[in-house]
């Protein structure tokens, strides 16, 4: 239904409900729009203010909520009941983030390790994703003043990395702050939009993209290939504790040395540290354009030089650089193919480490485009997409990892392939293994590796209900739909009876970044040997399977064959199940050809329709 708005605050006919791009950042979120009349990608502030609200929520003894700048000044004084970094708890169990407990300053609740984690507040307690609606809303009412209409169309962006738990509990969060998310995309993504990249239609060649992305607390960097307007994410790569705050924690420490101040004295005085933490800050960013800061503290000088800085950051530099190395080999591209290396994050303003990733890249680096902005813009030209209005350009992701379901000897049978472009959907026929099999199992992998165990379950579902029938006779027919947020469907019907049943994938939580890198260095690495174990598996499967089809057969036509036929049987029987035991494919396979051989000739006499089905389609 299309309806028609009148934007108060310029005048112009909106044809179209307005869709807003949203960053939702670890330190600063912000919102951006395609201007009405300039066509133009514009964040959104009020007059005289800041556009990047900081991801900041502080929760008052009454339960009342402020979010942004006014929350962020209790970062010190009130640290039990601010919550910065909600984001990194984005669809994790408090398994995956024990280890950087101390990281958060608030109480993450640990008596149920393995389900999503909770964050408590005095005696309330949220979601993740509660807390990201937090933050959403005041983006949303924000919008709405300042546009002066209603906002409740959204796109979101998220890390390269983020799975589909993290996606799914992003879009809950939209959700849950009353927007409704159109597009979950990479944030990597948007900003190369905001660059003009992958918008220009049919380009033969494709462009390889490295988005270097250092915020206030994460690290990351991306390799992209954009070939016409499909962008593809070759790898990713950083360090998810490794940010701008680094930087003030460097600088923090620097003066503590030189005013003669021990850290545990800094602990015991919140005020003093607080007062610390802003200079250093101010500091830092007064350097991206001057060289040397001068300020006082309890009277006393407070001096840092450009060099000064630069010395203290250099390591903190150089490891951002060894991510981007690894970034490019697990790629398996070369550092000299990369055409443009795009900034991204407040952090990347500093002058010297601009120069150093330049350095490294061999290239000029890209950071024309505000580096607090370009991920909001390219969320606002890809919403603008989404509404219609720009329809020169077709925007595609493709999915990182293979997606499918288990089969007979525990095998990865992938029905989505990696890489494949969403939205997207497949759908394959299975059959029942058992006589009178009544109900079957599917479970749904996600990984390039042949052996399921080696990949990672999503989800799993029984099809029940399935009337009594032989072996191979019922038709399982097994659709996965993947959304354009990448979130998929499974469904199962059994066509004969049309039982069916669905499940929506939601995977409980979390692959870090690492694991999802290390799933698809080990399927590179394991690829010889998963290939020698997929080719075992599925000759041992189909010579059981006829192992079993056969002594079914002669047991029910006993009296129809001569005494020849039965003994040559028994005798190419055991001949299979000997190579069975001994695991050696190509005499499995030798063995079943010659039982094959044995039995086509009596077995075609006596064809029975059902075993003929049973020797077809893939058993679960
Ligand atoms: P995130 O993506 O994690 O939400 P941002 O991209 O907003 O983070 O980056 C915030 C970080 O950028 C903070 O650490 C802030 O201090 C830093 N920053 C902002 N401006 C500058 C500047 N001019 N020089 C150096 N660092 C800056
Ligand atoms: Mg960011």
């Amino acid at each position: 239904m299309a309806k028609i708005a009148i934007n108060i605050a310029t005048g112009s006919l909106q044809k179209e409900e307005i869709i807003v791009g949203i960053d939702l950042g670890t330190t600063n979120s912000l919102i951006a729009v395609i201007h009405p009349e300039t066509k133009q990608p514009i964040v959104l502030k009020e007059h005289n203010a800041h556009a990047l609200v900081p991801s900041v929520i502080y929760f008052d003894e009454n339960g009342q909520v402020e979010v942004g700048e006014t929350a962020k000044a209790f970062l010190e004084t009130h640290p039990e009941r601010t919550v910065f970094s909600a984001k990194r708890l984005m669809g994790k169990s408090y398994n995956d983030i024990k280890k950087n407990e101390s990281f958060f300053s608030y109480k993450i609740i640990d008596d149920n390790t393995d389900s999503l984690v909770k964050v408590q507040l005095g005696n309330q307690f949220y979601s993740p994703v509660e807390l990201s609606s937090l933050i959403l809303k005041e983006l949303k009412k924000r919008a709405e003043h300042i546009l002066k209409t209603p906002v409740n169309k959204a796109v979101i962006t998220v890390p390269a990395y983020f799975n589909d738990a993290q996606r799914q509990a992003t879009r809950d969060a939209g959700k849950l702050a009353g927007l409704d998310v159109l597009r979950i995309i990479n944030e990597p993504t948007a900003a190369s939009l905001a660059y003009g990249l992958g918008i220009q239609k049919k380009t033969n060649d494709s462009e390889l993209i490295a988005v270097y992305d250092f915020g206030g607390g994460t690290f990351d960097i991306s390799i992209l290939r954009i070939t016409d307007g499909i962008f593809e994410v070759l790898s990713t790569n950083g360090d998810t504790y490794l940010g701008g705050d680094d930087f003030d924690n460097v600088i923090i420490q620097h003066w503590c040395q030189q005013l003669g101040f021990s850290l545990e004295q800094l602990h015991t005085n919140k005020n003093f540290t607080q007062t610390l933490r802003i200079k250093a800050e101010t500091a830092k960013k007064y350097l991206s354009t001057a060289d040397l800061f001068e300020d006082m503290i309890d009277g006393r000088p407070l001096v840092l030089s450009k060099g000064e800085f630069e010395e203290l950051i250099a390591t903190l530099v150089s490891r951002t650089l060894d991510c981007c190395a690894m970034a490019i080999k697990d790629a398996g591209i070369k550092k000299s193919e990369i055409d443009s290396i795009i900034m991204v994050g407040g952090t990347t303003r500093v002058p010297f480490l601009k120069q150093a990733v330049s350095d490294f890249f061999g290239k000029m680096v890209n950071d024309k485009v505000n580096p607090d902005e370009v991920v909001a813009l390219g969320a606002a030209i890809q919403a603008d997409i989404l509404a219609g209005n720009n329809k020169d350009v077709l925007l595609l992701d493709v999915t990182p990892l293979s997606l499918g379901i288990e089969t007979a000897g525990g095998l990865m049978d992938v029905l989505i392939p990696r890489n494949t472009k969403i939205p997207s959907s497949a759908s394959r026929q299975y059959t029942t293994q058992m006589d009178g099999q009544a109900s079957m199992r599917i479970s749904v992998f996600q990984g390039e590796r042949d052996l399921v165990i080696d990949n990672r379950k999503l989800a799993e579902f029984n099809l029940t209900n399935i009337p009594g029938m032989p072996a191979g006779m019922a038709k399982v027919d097994i659709r996965f739909l993947i959304n354009a947020d990448g979130i998929l469907m499974v469904s199962a019907k059994e066509l004969r009876s049309g039982v069916s049943q669905q499940i929506e994938v939601k995977p409980q939580y979390g692959l870090t970044d690492e694991a999802v890198e290390k799933m698809l260095l080990d399927s590179i690495t394991h690829a010889q040997d998963d290939i020698a174990i997929r080719a075992l598996t599925e000759a041992r499967t189909e010579g059981e399977q006829l192992l079993k089809t056969t002594e079914k057969f002669l047991q029910k036509n006993l009296t129809l064959l001569t005494q020849e036929e039965l003994l040559q049987s028994a005798a190419a029987m055991q001949a299979l199940q000997l190579a069975i035991t001994m695991e050696n494919k190509d005499l499995i396979h030798q063995k079943t050809e010659e039982l094959n051989n044995i039995s086509r000739p009596y077995a075609e006499r006596i064809m029975d329709e059902a075993i003929g089905r049973a020797m077809s389609g893939k058993k679960i």
